[in-house]
């Protein structure tokens, strides 16, 4: 008994948030360490997240925006970085260049970000308006040489994103489409991960280096801190003027296009486990799961073949994809502790006693309550408490937003309402060298997005006039 103890988290969410997660994604088979500092390896359980999410996606910008998938190379020469310089600014303390033998060459970089080598190309396949929009996205591993604070899936010095990169020959629908992404960020983390997040416009000092606009979808996670989970940049015509992207249009005149750029990574794997996850291990939004239940039979020598028999027709008669866990080796309970830690949304229990009575035992991941369920609607009940356990884990993600949900009219309440684990809206100036100043003196507090435009208080910092309200918050 003592090793079944060993197996499962030994840490709670509560007291050490950190050891905990990452106890998590090491003994749930989510993770493992890789051998360069600063790397992982997503595991099949990890990856099967990262697979739901994908899918899903792919589905919702191909019928709804009819955007199509490409691949551009992993290497960049370094004059594309030249080519547009706050873009080339922004990215150059992390970039990560390859080294080779022959000096002579032009220097190439990993990727940490894909606009340079994918508007080279725009540049020479857009010709005319008819060439317009153009609406590609790529799924591929991205190299940014982070020296700190590297987390798995949070921040590692590789990941795996999707990058989003369109082309228009009007504004305002480059525009449109910005934020319709967003909205589909939003609706993504609703449906799919059960995380409510909070949306709305970077500011200044936020802002996507080359970018008019930034917004984003910021999660809030258990441990107070602020998570940025998904972007979407209005670019205007910065990069097409610095790449050359012209079309021309039915006036016959050379115009430049109107661009956008939108992006959600394996980071999202790292806000599904703070969000749902417990002292006993995964907890996983349903959706996420291939396998959404396991049925573990309850079982003496003498009673083995009549369970067995039992188990495999309830398997057989449910729709959703689940299995039965008919290993003779282990303990109910050590299979209990098994599949808790390892994040099956439903265990159904069943043995003699359930078999007589007609009924199984049913019991969802999150709220462990045990529940008896009569053998003939043990389907249609699946179901039921799939949708329910979804749920409640959104309900549960919104409520913790609301409720920590603050607001500050001086920098002093605002730093220990931020300090004390919440998200604050406060009113700001907007300056790029204000919004410095509070992250200098606060020690690490950030803007994660604009709350609503105001005009009669002043910013908490520096007691000039505030342009809008802001969030503000600690961010990973
Ligand atoms: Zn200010």
């Amino acid at each position: 008994m003592a090793e079944e103890k060993t197996i499962g988290i030994t840490v709670k969410k509560s007291e050490d948030f950190h050891s905990w997660y990452e106890q998590i994604c090491l003994k749930a088979e989510v993770a493992d360490f890789a051998p360069v500092s600063g790397t992982m390896i997503i595991r099949p359980r990890g990856y099967m997240v990262w697979q739901h999410i994908v899918d899903h996606f792919n589905k919702e910008i191909n019928d709804k925006l009819g955007v199509k998938n490409a691949y551009f190379p992993l290497f960049i020469p370094s004059r594309f970085f030249e080519k547009e310089k706050e873009h080339a600014e922004g990215f150059a303390p992390e970039v990560a260049w390859v080294e080779r033998k022959d000096e002579k060459e032009e220097r190439i970089a990993l990727r940490p970000t894909s606009e340079t080598i994918m508007y080279d190309s725009y540049a020479r396949w857009i010709r005319s308006y008819r060439d317009l929009p153009l609406r590609l996205n790529q799924w591929c591993n991205i190299v940014r040489w982070e020296t700190k604070d590297c987390k798995m899936f949070l921040r590692s010095r590789e990941f795996l994103w999707q990058e989003g990169h369109c082309v228009y020959a009007r504004a305002d629908e480059c525009h449109k489409e910005t934020l319709l992404v967003l909205d589909n960020y939003e609706e993504m983390m609703k449906e799919l991960l059960c995380i409510a997040v909070l949306k709305g416009e970077k500011t200044a000092a936020e802002r996507f280096a080359g970018a008019l606009h930034t917004f984003t979808v910021e999660g809030f996670m258990p441990d107070g801190k602020t998570l940025q989970m998904g972007t979407s940049h209005d670019l205007g015509q910065n990069f097409a003027k610095a790449f050359g992207i012209t079309f021309i249009g039915k006036d016959e005149e050379q115009h430049y296009g109107h661009q956008n750029s939108w992006g959600v990574s394996t980071r999202l794997i790292g806000a599904i486990i703070m969000s749902h996850s417990d002292d006993k291990g995964l907890v996983l939004p349903p959706g996420l799961c291939d396998d959404k239940f396991v049925i573990v039979p309850i079982y003496k020598d003498d009673t083995k073949e009549l369970v067995f028999h039992e188990a495999k027709k309830l398997l057989a008669g449910i729709n959703e994809q689940g299995f039965f866990d008919d290993r003779d080796s282990y303990s109910p309970g050590w299979k209990f502790n098994e599949w808790e830690l390892k994040g099956i949304p439903l265990r159904i229990e069943i043995g003699p006693k359930d078999i007589a009575a007609k009924q199984v035992i049913i019991v969802p991941r999150d709220t462990g309550e045990k529940r008896a369920v009569p053998i003939d609607a043990v389907c249609a009940e699946i179901t039921t408490e799939l949708g329910a356990m979804k749920k409640r884990l959104y309900d549960k993600s919104l409520h913790r937003l609301a409720t920590h949900k603050k607001s500050a009219d001086t920098f002093d309440s605002l730093v220990s309402l931020v300090n004390s684990g919440n998200i604050v809206s406060a009113p700001f100036c907007g300056e790029k060298a204000c919004e410095g100043e509070i992250k200098f003196e606060s020690g690490g507090i950030t803007t994660r997005c604009i709350d609503e435009h105001t005009s009669n208080k002043n910013c908490v910092k520096c007691g000039k006039k505030a342009a809008f309200s802001v969030y503000f918050g600690r961010a990973y």
